[in-house]
C-alpha cells in the first residue's frame, strides 16, 4: 500500500520531493531534538492523486486517521475535544518554497464545545473565542471561498472604533456568531462542527491552493513545473498570542541582504505568525527579544547556532514562544540576495565549514548576473524622503504607481514602475514581478514584500513607517515631499533610502572587476564591497580551475572581441558575418544576390577589402585563440529590399508617369527571390551552393588577413565553419571550395596555411547524419536557436511574442526551449550528434553557439554531453565560466545545487 502520510519523527531532510521542504525539514529539527511541536505530513503525491482525480486516495482517510490518533495519543488529547482540546495547523509545503502563494489553516478543531474547553485550558477565555474567530475568518476564506471582506466588514462594525485588544471576551463571542452567520449565508452551508470534517476540508483546500492563479503566476515566473504538487504539514497547534510571555517571530542565522555573520530577525509579542509575515503589526529586533525574554532568546540562539552548522548553510527559521516556552515551527536554508550569496559562500570556506567546491555550489550564474546590475551613484545629489529598511538591494529607479495592477500595465507598455504600497498582499505578485522595484510603508524584513521580492531578485525597501500611502489618492507623502502616480522616484534597496526625482547609476563594483581587475575593483572600495568582489574573484578563480568547458564568446567585431576576452573568452565561437553587412553595407551583398556574370564578379571584388579589414581587425584582437568565422548564414530577404516599399515605389511612379526601370527590375528579383517562409529556404550552405563566389570571397577574405597578420608575427587562428548543412554532400562540395581557396591565398603569399574547417549542425538531418557529416567536418558547433526552431516545427520569430505564454501557463514548458534547452528533445539530438559525430572522427572538437551557451541551465547539459566549449556573448561569458565550474562540481558530487 502506498504510504500518504508520514508523522514528522519518519522524514528527514532530503525527502522534499515526497514531504516537501517544509515538511522535510520539520522532520530534520525533529530528528534533531530540537523543539517542534508533533505532527505528521500528508504527501505531495497524495495532493498529485488528488488533483487528477478529484478525490483523495480512499487509503488517505485512513492513514489520516491513524497518524491523528498517534498525535492524540502522544499529547494526551483529542482533536476538538471539549476539555483542553488537541487544535492543529493546516500548512502547505512544496518542494521549492512559494512564500505566501498557498493556503494555510490555523486552530483547526475549535468548535462551539472544545471552544469552552479551550478557555478553560489557558485559563482565558477571550483567547480562546478570538482563536475560534480566527478559525472562522480563516476557513471562510480559504476553505469556502468567501471574500475576505466579508469578514473584515463585519469585524469593523464589530469594533466601533476601538483596537482589537479593546474588544472584551463577550464581544469575540458576538463576533463568532456573526461570522458563522456569514458563513452560512454566503457558502449556503453551516460551519462544519466535526473537528476531522474541518480537517479534511481543509487539506483538501490546500492541494487546491496548489492551482490558484498567483501560485501559477508564481511557479511561472521561478520555473518550478506545475505538476509536483504540495505536501500538506498538519501540526499540534502551538500559540504566540497568550499574553505577554508569548509571541512569535521569524530569524535568521546571518543577514540574508548582506550576508553579515550574526543572529537577525523580527519578534511580535503576543501575536500569532500570520501577523508578522502580513506585515500588519511592525515588528521588535531581536535584541529587543534579548530584553524581553532572555531565557527563550537564549535558546533560540543555540537552536540557530545547531541548524546553521548542521545545514552548514544560512537557515531562517520561525517559532513561536508560548507562556516562556519556545517552539520552532520551519527552518529551511533562506532565500538570499545574490550579493549575500556569494559572501556567505566565502564565509563559510573560511570558517571551515564547507569547501571551495561546496561553496562554488552555493552560488549560481543567475545570481551572479544580478550582481552585474548598475548602482545609485553614492555622490549624485539626492533628495531622499525617507529611508525605510533595505530588503532586497539594487538601485531602481522608476514611475511611482499604487497597485498591482497599473504596475502590469504601465510594465507592458515599457515603463520601469516601481511598486508602491502601504504594505503587500500574495495578490500583489503580479505587479512585483512588472515592477522593477517594490516600496512599502509597513512590515519587516521578512514581510511577504520582502521575502518574494528577495526571492525573485526584484529591488525593494520596506517599513518606510514615515511614508503616508494613499492608495485611493494615489500619493504618498512624507515631511519632506509628496510624490503621486506617474511621478518618477528611486528606492535603494541597500540603504533603504526613497528618492524623489532622477538619480544618476554607476557601474556595479563586480563589474568594474571582471573587466579591469581585482585591484581596480578594489581600490576605493568600501568594506563590504571588498568582501563581495573578493569572493566573486575567489569563486570565479575556483570555477575556471574546475571547469572542463572551455568558454568562447559570439563576437562580430574587434572591439566585442577584445571585451570579451577582458571577460574572460577563450576564443570566437561564432562571427556572425552578415552582422558586417548591416546598414549601409548591406547594398554588396544585394548586388552580389542579384547581379549575373561579369556584373557579379565586380560586386564580389568589392566586397574582398572591405571583409578583409573586418577579419585582420577580429582576428588581431583574438591573437593566439581561436575565431571561428561563420560563412554567410541569414535568410536571403534581409539582404534584399523590401518587397512592400517595392511595389509603393514602382506604382507611384508609374502613377506620375516617372521612370521607374531600376525599382521595376528590383522588384521582379525580389519577386523571383520571394519565399513563403525565409527561414526555412535559401540561406546558410544551400546560398553558398546557389550563388557562386560569394563564400569563396568571405574564405579568401579570412586567409588573405590570417596571412598578413602571420607576417606581421601576429598568431591569427582562423576556423571556417558552414552554416544549416542538412547533408554531408553540401558540406562536402563547399569544403572543396574552401581548401581549394586557402591553397590559393597560401601559394600567392607564399606562407603556410591551413584552417581547420567544420559545420553548424542546427537541423535534425544534420544531428542523424552526424557520422557522415564528421567525415567533412574537424568540428561541430550545435546551432540550438535553429535546432530548437526546426526540432521542435516552432518560428524562432514568431511564436515566443504569440502563444507561448499560453503553453508556459498550460504547463506544456516552464521555460521557453528557446532560453533553457529542451533537453529531452533537442538535447537528444546533441547526444545522438555527438556520439556518432565522434564514432566517426574521435578527435571532432565540439562546441555549441546558439543563445543557449549563456544560460546557465544549459551550461551543465552541455557540460554532461561531453562538449569541450560553450559560446555566448560577451556579456554572459563570465556567468557562463562559474556555471561551467559549477557543472564540473556537480559531476564530481553527483548532486544537484541547494
Ligand atoms: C543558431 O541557430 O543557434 C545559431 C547560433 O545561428 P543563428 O542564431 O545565427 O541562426
Ligand atoms: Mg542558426
Amino acid at each position: 500500500m502506498t504510504d500518504w502520510v508520514f508523522d514528522f519523527v519518519q522524514g528527514d531532510k532530503d525527502s522534499k520531493d515526497l514531504l516537501g521542504g517544509k515538511g522535510a525539514n520539520l522532520a530534520e529539527m525533529t530528528r534533531l531534538g530540537l523543539p517542534v511541536p508533533p505532527g505528521f505530513t500528508i504527501t505531495t503525491e497524495a495532493c498529485r492523486a488528488y488533483l487528477a482525480d478529484g478525490v483523495e486516495p480512499s487509503a488517505l482517510r485512513v492513514q489520516v486517521t491513524m497518524a491523528l490518533r498517534r498525535l492524540e495519543n502522544q499529547l494526551g488529547r483529542r482533536l476538538g475535544d471539549v476539555v483542553d482540546p488537541l487544535l492543529v495547523s493546516v500548512r502547505s509545503g512544496a518542494k521549492f518554497s512559494m512564500p505566501g502563494m498557498m493556503e494555510t489553516v490555523l486552530n483547526v478543531g475549535l468548535n462551539d464545545y472544545s471552544v469552552v474547553g479551550l478557555a478553560e485550558a489557558a485559563q482565558d477565555k477571550r483567547f480562546a473565542w478570538d482563536s475560534y474567530r480566527r478559525l472562522l475568518q480563516m476557513f471562510g476564506r480559504t476553505v469556502l471561498g468567501i471574500d475576505p471582506e466579508v469578514f473584515d466588514h463585519a469585524w469593523t462594525t464589530l469594533q466601533a472604533g476601538r483596537s482589537d485588544t479593546e474588544l472584551s471576551a463577550d464581544d469575540l463571542v458576538e463576533a463568532v456568531e456573526r461570522f458563522k452567520a456569514l458563513i452560512l449565508e454566503h457558502s449556503g452551508r453551516e460551519f462544519p462542527q466535526d473537528p476531522r470534517e474541518q480537517l479534511d476540508m481543509s487539506t483538501r483546500a490546500v492541494f487546491d491552493s496548489w492551482n490558484t492563479a498567483r501560485a501559477r503566476i508564481y511557479r511561472r515566473r521561478e520555473r518550478i513545473p506545475h505538476d509536483l504538487g504540495t505536501a500538506v504539514n498538519v501540526c499540534a497547534m502551538v500559540f504566540g498570542n497568550l499574553g505577554e510571555t508569548s509571541g512569535t517571530g521569524v530569524c535568521f542565522t546571518r543577514d540574508p541582504a548582506s550576508g553579515r555573520t550574526g543572529v537577525y530577525g523580527d519578534y511580535l509579542p503576543n501575536a500569532q505568525g500570520e501577523d508578522v509575515v502580513a506585515g500588519i503589526r511592525t515588528p521588535l529586533a531581536m535584541e529587543e527579544f534579548d530584553r524581553l525574554d532572555p531565557k527563550s532568546a537564549g535558546e533560540l540562539r543555540t537552536a540557530m547556532r545547531r541548524l546553521e552548522t548542521h545545514y552548514r548553510d544560512l537557515c531562517d527559521i520561525e517559532f513561536t514562544v508560548e507562556r516562556g516556552k519556545l517552539w520552532l515551527l520551519q527552518t529551511r536554508v533562506g532565500k538570499r540576495t545574490p550579493a549575500a550569496a556569494f559572501r556567505i559562500a566565502a564565509q563559510l570556506v573560511d570558517e571551515q565549514l564547507i569547501t571551495l567546491d561546496e561553496a562554488l555550489s552555493r552560488v549560481t550564474g543567475q545570481q551572479f548576473v544580478q550582481l552585474m546590475f548598475p548602482q545609485f551613484d553614492q555622490k549624485a545629489t539626492r533628495h531622499r524622503l525617507t529611508t525605510g529598511l533595505a530588503a532586497s538591494p539594487g538601485a531602481a529607479a522608476g514611475r511611482a504607481v499604487f497597485d498591482s495592477a497599473t504596475a502590469a500595465a504601465w510594465a507592458a507598455r515599457g515603463e520601469d514602475v516601481i511598486l508602491v504600497r502601504r504594505e503587500t498582499n500574495p495578490d500583489d505578485l503580479e505587479g512585483m514581478i512588472a515592477a522593477v522595484g517594490v516600496l512599502t510603508a509597513r512590515g519587516g524584513k521578512t514581510s511577504h514584500a520582502a521575502v518574494v521580492a528577495r526571492g525573485m531578485g526584484r529591488t525593494c525597501v520596506c517599513g518606510a513607517e514615515e511614508l503616508d500611502v494613499d492608495p485611493a489618492a494615489r500619493t504618498a507623502t512624507t515631511s519632506r515631499g509628496t510624490f503621486a502616480e506617474g511621478d518618477r522616484i528611486a528606492i535603494d534597496g541597500g540603504t533603504g533610502e526613497v528618492l524623489l526625482g532622477e538619480v544618476a547609476v554607476v557601474e556595479s563594483p563586480v563589474t568594474r572587476y571582471l573587466a579591469e581587475g581585482l585591484d581596480a575593483a578594489l581600490r576605493d572600495a568600501d568594506d563590504e564591497t571588498a568582501e563581495l568582489v573578493r569572493a566573486v574573484d575567489r569563486l570565479l578563480t575556483h570555477a575556471d580551475e574546475v571547469r572542463g568547458l572551455k568558454v568562447r564568446a559570439n563576437a562580430d567585431s574587434g572591439d566585442d572581441a577584445r571585451r570579451a576576452r577582458a571577460l574572460g573568452a577563450q576564443g570566437i565561437g561564432l562571427c556572425r558575418t552578415e552582422h558586417m553587412f548591416l546598414g549601409d553595407r548591406r547594398e554588396l551583398i544585394e548586388r552580389v544576390i542579384l547581379a549575373e556574370g561579369a556584373d557579379r564578379d565586380e560586386a564580389l571584388a568589392m566586397l574582398l577589402p572591405v571583409q578583409r579589414t573586418d577579419f585582420l581587425d577580429l582576428l588581431a584582437a583574438m591573437e593566439g585563440l581561436p575565431v571561428t568565422i561563420r560563412l554567410l548564414d541569414p535568410p536571403l530577404h534581409e539582404f534584399l529590399p523590401d518587397r512592400a516599399d517595392l511595389l509603393v515605389r514602382v506604382a507611384r511612379a508609374q502613377e506620375r508617369g516617372e521612370d521607374s526601370d531600376v525599382d521595376t527590375r528590383l522588384l521582379a528579383a525580389v519577386e523571383r527571390l520571394h519565399e513563403s517562409n525565409p527561414m526555412l529556404g535559401l540561406r546558410g550552405v544551400r546560398l553558398g551552393l546557389v550563388v557562386p563566389g560569394l563564400f569563396k570571397l568571405q574564405v579568401r577574405a579570412v586567409a588573405e588577413a590570417a596571412a598578413e597578420l602571420r607576417a606581421q608575427g601576429i598568431d591569427a587562428r582562423p576556423e571556417i565553419m558552414v552554416p544549416l548543412v542538412g547533408s554531408a554532400m553540401e558540406l562536402h562540395l563547399i569544403r572543396q571550395e574552401i581548401v581549394e581557396v586557402v591553397a590559393e591565398v597560401a601559394a600567392e603569399h607564399g606562407v603556410e596555411l591551413t584552417f581547420p574547417i567544420g559545420t553548424m549542425i542546427e537541423l535534425p538531418r544534420a544531428a542523424l547524419t552526424a557520422d557522415r557529416i564528421a567525415e567533412e567536418a574537424e568540428f561541430f558547433s550545435f546551432g540550438t536557436n535553429d535546432l530548437t526552431q526546426t526540432t521542435w516545427g516552432f518560428s524562432r520569430d514568431d511564436v515566443e511574442a504569440g502563444f507561448f505564454a499560453t503553453y508556459l501557463d498550460k504547463g506544456v514548458f516552464t521555460v521557453s526551449p528557446f532560453e533553457t534547452l529542451d533537453e529531452i528533445g533537442v538535447g537528444k539530438l546533441i547526444e545522438i550528434a555527438v556520439e556518432r559525430g565522434r564514432a566517426k572522427r574521435p578527435d571532432l572538437h565540439l562546441g555549441i553557439c546558439g543563445e543557449h551557451g549563456g544560460d546557465p541551465v544549459s551550461i551543465h547539459f552541455f557540460h554532461r554531453v561531453g562538449l569541450d566549449y560553450v559560446s555566448c556573448s560577451p556579456f554572459r561569458v563570465p556567468v557562463a565560466r562559474l556555471e561551467a565550474g559549477r557543472a564540473a562540481i556537480e559531476k564530481l558530487r553527483g548532486a544537484a545545487s541547494p
